[in-house]
């Protein structure tokens, strides 16, 4: 199964292609930290980032938008 907006892995930015590189703002739901990240857009609406997990230990309880 795979997440229909976006998904928290490692990204290799070195590897990837260059060309849709774009800013994800994401928020932890459980203690409100906000990170700013650049991602990478596949073409289908998938966006990859490095970021894992949050200072609280929460890895999945996000509110993930993109910046464009
Ligand atoms: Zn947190």
């Amino acid at each position: 199964m795979r997440p229909e907006s976006v998904t928290l892995q490692e990204a290799d930015n070195d590897v990837l292609m260059p060309s849709g590189r774009i800013k994800i703002h994401i928020r932890c739901r459980k203690c409100g930290e906000v990170f700013i990240l650049r991602g990478i857009r596949d073409g289908r609406g998938h966006v990859e980032t490095g970021f894992r997990r949050c200072l609280c230990d929460n890895d999945r309880e996000f509110d993930i938008e993109t910046l464009g």
